[in-house]
C-alpha cells in the first residue's frame, strides 16, 4: 500500500484519522451543512459493510439534504485530509463501498428524477435514485432504463454507474457504460465538471479528455494485447473510450463520451451529482423458450449458438437450483411446467419486442436450432406473460435459497462474475468445477449465459485462518480461476467491480503499463487521492484478513461472539454446513456461544433487499424514515457488531441498540421477504428480553404486557377504565405519566365480555368436539384472544355462528379465573418467561384437541399465529409442535374446508365492493390468500386487496406517544389513502390494531371477515 506523502490520505484499511480530526470534521459538517451528521460508533458500524466479505469502519457518515451539502462536505474533507466515499444502496459485492472515509449516503434526499425528455428518450437523475423507482416513473411514457440488475429494488443509479453495473438483458442493451450519456460531477478540488460528448466539453473536462487520449495512444499496443475483448469487462478505468475494445462499442457512432470514464470508477475519480441516461422503449411483448439440457456441458456449449437468434436474455438455472425449487411448494408447479423430464440444466431464452406474433417466429427458430444441435423436443415454449413472470421469480428465488445457507461457511462472491467468450464457456466451467473440487468445495451455477458471465460462489468459511482457512482457499481458487480466465481470454472482473476483492487483479489483467496509465488518470482527476482511496489504485490484497467482516483468529481484529444465554431457542441456526453437499449438522451443534442467536443475526449479508418499496411488508420503519438505522439490515448489522463486542462492552443492552430496535414494529415482513430469512421481529423479542432484564420494565410495559391478566377484573369496572378517554385531561395525564399518546383513544372496556356471555352455551364440550372431529372432521376449537374476547366479542360469536351454520361443532378453551392467552403482549414487552408460562398453559389446554385432529381456529392474526411461530422457540417442547400443526386463522380453516367440499353455507351479496387490508402477520404466513378465497364465496361482490405495508399500529406500538408520528406515517404510506379513496366499500381487516388505525386515521369502520360473513348468512 502506498500512502501519498503530499496529502496523508491513506488507502483502504489504514487506521482512521486522529480523534481531533474526526471531531473537527463532525463539528464543521454540523455547522456548515443541513445534513445528518452521524459519527457515533453504531451509526458508523452500519456503514462499515456492503454486500461483500469486508468491513471497514468509516470516519463518519453524512446524510446530505442537498447537493450543496455534498459540495461543502467535499471542501471540508479536503481541508481536513479525510477521504470521501460516495454511497448508494451499499449493495456492492467487492468491498468498494467500504472505507475509512467520510461516507456520504445519497439515498435519503438525493433521489429526484430531474428531467425526462420523452422524444429524445433521455432522463437526468440524482445519484441516490433507485432503479425501480426511476422505471416506475418512466412506465407511463412507455420507456424504461434497461440495465436491469437483480438488485433493481435497492440499487441506485449513482452506484450502478460507479460499478458499471450490468443487467440480465445486457446482451440486448449493454452495461451502464452503454447507457449513460452524460454526468455532472465534483472533482476533489471542489469544481463541478460536466462530462459528456467530447465536442461539448468545458476547458477543464477537455483537459482531462486530452490526458486520457494521450494515454490511450501511448499504450495502444498494450491495450490491443491485454484488454479483454468481451462486453462484460468492468475492471480498472475505461481507458478504451478512445480505442474501443468492447464487443459492444460504448457509443453507436464511434464517438467518444467522457462521461464513460467515470462509469465503473467506483467513486475514485469524481463524485457524481447527476447522470443523464439513455432510455429504451419498454418491450410490449415477451416470449420465453425454456431449453432443457441432458448435461450441464451441453447447455454451456449451446449458449454461443442461442445468442445468434437475437434473444434479450439467456439465463442459466443448474440442476441444484432446479432441485431446490422443486422442493419448495411455492415454486414446484411453476418449475415443473418448464421441465421436460429431469434436465441437468435449463436455459431461459427470452425474446422481446413490439409484437408477440413476430416473437413466435423467434421461438420457432429456437426450436429448430435445438433440433439442429441434436436436442429436438427440448424446448418448453412459454408465451403467457404470467407464466413467464412466475419462472423469472423462481430464477431469482433460487439465488435466495442458495444465499440462505446456515452455518459459518457461506457462498463467497469473489470469482462469480468472470466473463469468458462464449466459445470457451463449456471448457471454462468444466475446468472451474474441477478447481472447486480440488479445494473441497462446490459451486452452484446460474445467471448470464448470454454474455459468458456465470455466477458461481464456492462455500468458504472466512473465520477459519491458516492454510486450510477461507482466505487461503479463496486465494488459491482465485489464482487458478485467473489462469483459466487468461487461457480463455476473458475478463476477471465482469460485473460486480473491483473493490477490495479484485483490485489486486487489475495489474494482473492489464499489465504494469496500463496499470500505471490508470494511476495517471487518477492523478489527473483526483491528485490528492480524496475519493475512495485503496480502490482500483493501490488496492490491498484480496485476502487481507484485517479487512474481513468475520476476521479469523490470526487477524489483528478477530471476530468473536460474546457468550450469551438466549431467551428463545435459536439452535436451528447453530449448525455447520458441508461445503460440498450443503447438508447441515444437527441443531445446536454449530459451536455458537450465543446458542445460535449470533449466527441468525449474521445471516444478513447486506444485499439491501429490505430497502425495497414495492408491494410486500418489509420494512415499514425504513419506508417512512429512509434511515439505515431503521432498516432490517441496519438492525442486523448493529446487533452483529454488538454481540461481537465491536461497539464496546454491554452494547447489546445499551441505548444505541435500543434506539435501533425501537421503530421495529415486529411486523415479520423481513421473515417473509428477506432472502436469507432474517427474522427481526423474533430478534426484537430476544433483544427486549435482555434489555429489560438489565433496565427493568416501565409501568407502561406492565400495563401493556399484563393486559390479559387484569382484563377480567378491569372489565368489571368499565366506567372506571374508560375514564382515561372520557374524563377531560385524563388522556393528557396518561401521556405524561405512562407514555400513551393522548391523540389516541384506547379500546373501550365493557363488562359483557365473550367469557361472560350466555351465548357460549351453544359451544360443545371438549369431548363432543373430539367426537365430532373423529366422526366427520367437522369440529373446531375457537381460540378467543384477549382483544376479541374483551373488547369485540361480536367477532368471536360471528365466527362461531358461521362455523355452526356450516355444521361444525364449535368448542372453546376456558380457564378458571380468567381466560387463556398466547403470551404475545408479554413477548412484545420483553417478558419472555411470563409469556412462556401463559403460552404453556394454553398449549396444555389445546393439546388433547390438537392430538385428536381438531382444528384450532383463531381470529386475531398476531395471537393465533404465535402458535405457529414463537411458541415453537420458547422451549415448550413437543406440545408446541403438535398444536402448531392444527393452528389456523378462521379464514384459513374455511378456505381449506371449502376446498375439501365440507364448508357450505348460503350467503347473500354484500351490496358493496370489499376492500381488504391484510395484517402483517397474515402476510408473513401467506394467510392473506385464504381470505381472498373465502371472500370469493360471497356472490356478486368484488374484492380488492390494498397493497399496503404495516398499518403502523402494530399492537401497542402506535398507541405510544413516542411512536405516534411514525405510526401515522406508516398508515399514510398506502393504507389510509386507499381507504379514503374508496368510500363506497366495505373494509375488511382482521387485525384489531389495524381496525383501530383505520378508524383513527380515516374515520371508517373496518370489520373482521367473520363479522362480514355472519352478516351475509342466509338463514
Ligand atoms: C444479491 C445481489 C445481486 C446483484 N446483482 C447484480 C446484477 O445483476 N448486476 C450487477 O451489475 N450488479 C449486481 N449486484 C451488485 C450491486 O448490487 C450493483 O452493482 C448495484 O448497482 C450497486 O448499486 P448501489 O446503489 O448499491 O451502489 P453502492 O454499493 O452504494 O456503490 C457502488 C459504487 O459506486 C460508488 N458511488 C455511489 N454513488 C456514487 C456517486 N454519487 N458518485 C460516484 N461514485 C458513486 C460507490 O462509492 C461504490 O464504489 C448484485 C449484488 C447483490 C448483493
Ligand atoms: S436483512 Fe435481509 S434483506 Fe436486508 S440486507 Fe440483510 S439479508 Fe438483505
Ligand atoms: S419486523 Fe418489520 S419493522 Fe421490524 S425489521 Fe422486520 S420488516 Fe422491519
Amino acid at each position: 500500500m502506498r500512502i501519498d506523502p503530499a496529502t496523508n490520505l491513506q488507502p483502504a484499511g489504514a487506521p482512521p484519522p486522529r480523534n481531533d480530526i474526526s471531531e473537527a470534521l463532525a463539528r464543521r459538517l454540523r455547522a456548515e451543512t443541513e445534513g445528518e451528521v452521524l459519527f457515533d460508533a453504531a451509526s458508523r458500524g452500519r456503514y462499515a459493510t456492503d454486500a461483500s466479505i469486508y468491513q471497514i469502519m468509516p470516519v463518519g457518515v453524512l446524510v446530505p439534504k442537498t447537493a450543496r451539502d455534498i459540495a461543502t462536505a467535499i471542501d471540508i474533507a479536503r481541508d481536513l485530509k479525510v477521504p470521501v466515499l460516495p454511497r448508494g444502496g451499499g449493495t456492492s459485492q467487492c468491498g468498494q463501498t467500504t472505507g475509512a472515509a467520510l461516507v456520504i449516503d445519497n439515498t435519503k434526499h438525493l433521489r429526484q428524477l430531474l428531467a425526462v425528455d420523452v422524444a429524445r428518450r433521455t432522463a437526468t437523475v440524482e445519484p441516490g435514485l433507485v432503479l425501480d423507482h426511476l422505471n416506475a416513473q418512466l412506465k407511463p411514457h412507455g420507456l424504461w432504463f434497461p440495465v436491469d440488475v437483480s438488485t433493481s429494488a435497492q440499487a441506485t443509479l449513482g452506484g450502478m454507474a460507479g460499478n458499471n453495473s450490468c443487467g440480465s438483458r445486457s446482451i440486448a442493451y449493454g452495461n451502464m457504460v452503454h447507457n449513460v450519456l452524460g454526468a455532472s460531477a465534483w472533482l476533489s478540488d471542489g469544481s463541478l465538471v460536466d462530462f459528456g460528448p467530447i465536442a461539448t466539453l468545458s476547458a477543464r473536462a477537455a483537459g482531462i479528455a486530452e490526458h486520457v487520449r494521450a494515454l490511450a495512444v501511448q499504450h495502444r499496443a498494450e491495450i490491443a494485447a491485454r484488454w479483454p475483448k468481451v462486453m462484460r469487462r468492468v475492471a480498472g478505468y475505461n481507458l478504451d473510450i478512445f480505442d474501443n475494445q468492447s464487443e459492444k462499442p460504448y457509443t453507436s457512432d464511434g464517438s467518444v463520451n467522457l462521461a464513460h470514464l467515470l462509469i465503473g470508477a467506483e467513486g475514485t475519480l469524481a463524485y457524481t451529482r447527476s447522470l443523464t441516461l439513455r432510455l429504451s422503449e419498454l418491450p410490449r411483448a415477451k416470449v420465453l423458450g425454456v431449453v432443457n439440457f441432458p448435461t450441464f456441458r451441453a447447455a454451456m456449449e449451446a449458449a454461443q449458438h442461442l445468442v445468434t437468434l437475437g434473444p434479450t436474455a439467456v439465463e442459466l438455472v443448474d440442476r441444484t437450483m432446479i432441485e431446490l425449487s422443486l422442493l419448495n411448494p411455492a415454486f414446484r408447479t411453476t418449475v415443473a411446467t418448464a421441465l421436460i423430464g429431469r434436465p441437468a440444466a435449463i436455459l431461459l431464452v427470452e425474446f422481446s419486442g413490439a409484437d408477440k406474433a413476430a416473437l413466435l417466429t423467434k421461438l420457432k427458430a429456437l426450436v429448430e436450432l435445438m433440433g439442429d444441435l441434436g436436442l429436438p423436443d427440448s424446448v418448453v415454449e412459454m408465451v403467457d406473460d404470467a407464466a413467464q413472470k412466475n419462472l423469472w421469480d423462481v430464477r431469482k428465488a433460487g439465488l435466495n435459497i442458495m444465499m440462505s445457507l446456515k452455518g459459518d461457511g457461506k457462498p463467497v462472491s469473489f470469482i462469480e462474475d468472470c466473463a469468458v467468450p462464449l466459445a470457451s464457456l463449456a471448457d471454462y466451467t468444466d475446468a472451474l468445477t474441477e478447481v472447486f473440487a480440488r479445494h473441497g468445495t462446490r459451486g452452484t451455477w446460474y445467471a448470464h449465459a448470454s454474455v459468458g458471465t456465470l455466477h458461481v460462489r464456492p462455500i468458504l468459511d472466512m473465520r477459519v485462518g491458516g492454510p486450510t482457512g477461507g482466505a487461503a482457499k479463496m486465494r488459491a481458487i482465485a489464482e487458478e480461476a485467473s489462469a483459466l480466465v487468461r487461457r480463455y481470454k476473458g475478463a476477471f472482473s465482469g460485473e460486480h467491480g473491483d473493490g477490495l476483492c479484485r483490485g489486486e487483479w487489475i495489474a494482473w489483467q492489464f499489465g504494469p503499463a496500463i496499470d500505471e496509465a490508470f494511476r495517471s488518470i487518477k492523478q489527473q482527476l483526483d491528485p490528492i487521492g480524496l475519493f475512495n482511496p485503496g480502490k482500483i489504485i493501490d488496492p490491498p490484497k484480496m485476502d487481507d484478513a484485517s479487512l474481513f467482516r468475520f476476521a479469523p483468529p490470526t487477524a489483528p481484529r478477530p471476530y468473536k461472539r460474546i457468550p450469551l444465554t438466549p431467551w428463545l431457542d435459536w439452535s436451528a441456526w447453530n449448525v455447520q454446513a458441508d461445503p460440498v453437499t450443503e447438508a447441515t449438522t444437527a441443531p445446536g451443534t454449530g459451536g455458537d456461544v450465543t446458542g445460535g442467536f449470533a449466527m441468525a443475526v449474521e445471516m444478513c449479508n447486506n444485499n439491501g433487499h429490505c430497502r425495497k418499496f414495492d408491494a410486500g411488508t418489509m420494512c415499514p420503519s425504513y419506508r417512512v424514515t429512509r434511515d439505515e438505522q431503521h432498516l432490517t439490515r441496519g438492525r442486523a448489522n448493529t446487533l452483529r457488531l454488538a454481540v461481537s463486542g465491536q461497539l464496546g462492552p454491554d452494547a447489546f443492552t445499551g441505548d444505541a441498540m435500543h434506539e435501533t430496535m425501537d421503530l421495529c414494529v415486529g411486523c415479520k415482513g423481513c421473515k417473509r421477504d428477506c432472502p436469507t430469512g432474517v427474522d427481526m421481529a423474533r430478534m426484537k423479542i430476544e433483544f427486549l428480553g435482555h434489555y429489560k432484564a438489565r433496565h427493568g420494565h416501565t409501568l407502561k410495559d406492565q400495563l401493556v404486557a399484563r393486559l390479559p391478566a387484569y382484563a377480567r377484573v378491569a372489565s368489571r369496572l368499565p366506567w372506571l377504565m374508560n375514564l382515561r378517554d372520557t374524563l377531560p385531561g385524563a388522556a393528557w395525564l396518561s401521556e405524561k405519566l405512562l407514555g400513551f399518546s393522548a391523540r389516541r383513544a384506547l379500546p373501550t372496556w365493557r363488562s359483557d365480555t365473550f367469557w361472560r356471555s350466555p351465548q357460549t352455551r351453544t359451544f360443545v364440550t371438549r369431548e363432543q368436539a373430539i367426537a365430532a372431529a373423529q366422526h366427520d372432521g367437522k369440529a373446531a376449537v375457537l381460540f378467543v384472544d384477549t382483544f376479541n374476547g374483551t373488547f369485540e366479542r361480536e367477532n368471536a360469536f360471528a365466527a362461531a355462528r358461521v362455523l355452526q351454520a356450516a355444521g361444525y361443532a364449535v368448542h372453546t378453551v376456558t380457564k378458571a379465573g380468567g381466560h387463556h392467552c398466547c403470551g404475545r403482549t408479554y413477548l412484545a414487552s420483553g417478558m419472555v418467561d411470563a409469556a412462556k408460562a401463559r403460552a404453556g398453559a394454553l398449549l396444555d389446554a389445546l393439546l388433547p384437541l390438537a392430538q385428536a385432529g381438531v382444528a384450532i381456529v383463531g381470529l386475531e392474526p398476531s395471537c393465533l399465529l404465535t402458535l405457529r411461530d414463537e411458541t415453537l422457540v420458547m422451549g415448550l417442547g413437543d406440545k408446541a409442535v403438535v398444536v402448531s400443526k392444527q393452528a389456523m386463522m378462521f379464514e384459513e380453516f374455511i378456505a381449506r374446508e371449502a376446498q375439501a367440499g365440507r364448508f357450505k353455507v348460503s350467503l347473500k351479496a354484500a351490496g358493496k365492493p370489499i376492500l381488504l387490508h391484510g395484517h402483517c402477520h397474515q402476510k408473513a404466513f401467506d394467510a392473506v390468500r385464504p381470505i381472498l378465497e373465502v371472500l370469493k364465496l360471497i356472490p356478486d361482490t368484488p374484492t380488492e386487496l390494498i397493497e399496503s405495508s404495516c398499518c403502523g399500529m402494530a399492537g401497542s406500538f402506535g398507541y405510544e406517544a413516542s411512536h405516534h408520528e411514525v405510526s401515522m406515517q406508516m398508515a399514510e404510506a398506502s393504507l389510509l389513502p386507499a381507504v379514503r379513496a374508496r368510500p363506497d366499500t366495505i373494509i375488511v381487516a382482521d387485525g384489531t390494531s389495524c381496525r383501530h388505525q383505520i378508524a383513527d386515521g380515516a374515520q371508517r369502520d373496518a370489520v373482521h371477515v367473520a363479522r362480514l360473513l355472519e352478516s351475509l348468512l342466509i338463514a
